[in-house]
């Protein structure tokens, strides 16, 4: 491997930082303050796009519980098509779907029934779910995993307890990196529960339905996308479908699109959304459901970043930034895809420079201080990653 084609993003940031502490520490153990090596060039772009904290109306709370518009005061119940429902704090999604003959459960996020203002008056996915009427006297039968990780599924082993014959379903690769635990859990998030997940007692390859008295759900895996083992859950009588930590409608993604594992994948997603019949779209984070105009305005982000991504790296060259460090050409290259990645920030924010034409920061909410961190993902995939 060479300097260049260096390692995985947050891996060079990682880099980039412990160097950073390096060279500090030295400075300091030889009395004399840390200078700063980069010339001034270097340390302009990530001033060019100014960071708002902008809240755009595409991307406002919808409820918005500010307003009172909460079914319970801290969390939020709703019905989005017969006998499906979603729940929320503002910031995680989980859904159910209830039958005649019990109730399927998506997700169990730790955060869904925390009560930030009142801790100890926080509330288990459990008593979340049967806070609507539709849900008394049934039991919940089915747990569906939507991937591996915690913030989604960190409260899973409360509906085991309450319910301990409910059938667990997941995908094979998320049952793999359940049951590899090594033991380091910890209910490090709010209203986790105290032990991991319990593994899946059902798992699939590439498809299968789940289904209980009237409802049925389908399940679809198309590869990692986010996460190994990530799924599309598909309701089709009711028109909605379920895909976690890509796409938040009215937002852009969380920091590196969502630490996204696989960028051709993740790239390809939005067409994968768009073939399904569905009106609406669970993204599993945000307090906000979204239609199909949204993932088409997502899909027009995404896209927008990797044509900026691509010019920013057929632009720039190596050029004098591999000569200041002679001796450190992995914090060279770190520095070099920055400032690849901050280019690509900048044509992207820009609506004269973008392709779509469209003013990203005053349309997704966090557009204007998370574009960078995409870019820098979608830069380092487009230089190294073959399938793209
Ligand atoms: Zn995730």
């Amino acid at each position: 491997m060479t300097a260049m084609e260096g390692s995985m993003p947050r891996k060079s940031l990682c880099l980039l930082s412990f160097s950073f502490v390096l060279l500090i520490a030295h400075a300091s153990h030889a009395g004399r303050a840390p200078q700063n090596f980069l010339p001034d060039e270097l340390s302009q772009c990530r001033r060019q796009a100014p960071v708002t904290a902008n809240v755009p109306p595409n991307g406002a709370p919808d409820p918005d519980p500010a307003k009172g518009e909460f079914s319970n005061g801290f969390f939020h119940v709703e019905e989005v098509a017969p006998g499906f429902f979603y729940a929320t704090d503002g910031t995680f999604q989980s859904a159910f779907v209830v039958s005649r003959r019990g109730i399927i459960v998506i997700d169990a996020p730790p955060m869904v029934g925390f009560n930030a203002l009142d801790p100890a008056a926080s509330v288990s996915i459990v008593d979340v779910i049967y806070s609507v009427p539709e849900t008394q006297g049934l039991p919940i039968r089915r747990l569906i995993y939507s991937h591996s990780h915690l913030d989604h599924i960190g409260q899973a082993s409360k509906i085991v307890e309450a319910f301990p014959n409910v059938q667990i379903i997941a995908q094979r690769e998320t049952a793999r990196k359940i049951n590899r635990g090594t033991g380091m859990f910890g209910p490090f998030l709010p209203n986790s529960g105290t032990v991991p997940p319990p593994s899946p007692t059902r798992t699939f390859l590439r498809s299968t339905s789940v289904r209980l008295g009237e409802k049925q759900l389908d399940l679809s895996y198309r590869g990692e996308i986010h996460d190994p083992g990530n799924i599309f859950i598909h309701a089709p009588r009711e028109g909605v479908l379920m895909l976690v930590d890509v796409l938040f409608p009215g937002s852009s993604q969380f920091t590196e699109l969502n630490v996204a594992v696989d960028l051709p994948l993740f790239v390809d997603a939005f067409d994968q959304i768009l073939r399904f019949d569905f009106d609406v779209f669970i993204g599993g984070h945000n307090n906000r459901l979204g239609t199909r105009a949204d993932v088409t305005e997502g899909r027009l982000y995404v896209q927008d970043m990797l044509e900026n991504a691509r010019r920013a790296l057929l632009d720039q060259t190596p050029g004098a930034i591999f000569g200041i460090l002679p001796q450190n050409q992995l914090v060279a290259a770190a520095i070099f895809s920055d400032e690849q990645a901050c280019d690509c920030a900048n044509r992207t924010l820009d609506p004269t420079r973008t392709p779509s034409g469209t003013d990203w920061t005053n349309r997704l909410t966090g557009a204007d201080f998370l574009t960078v961190t995409h870019c820098f993902s979608l830069v380092e995939a487009l230089r190294i990653d073959p399938s793209f």
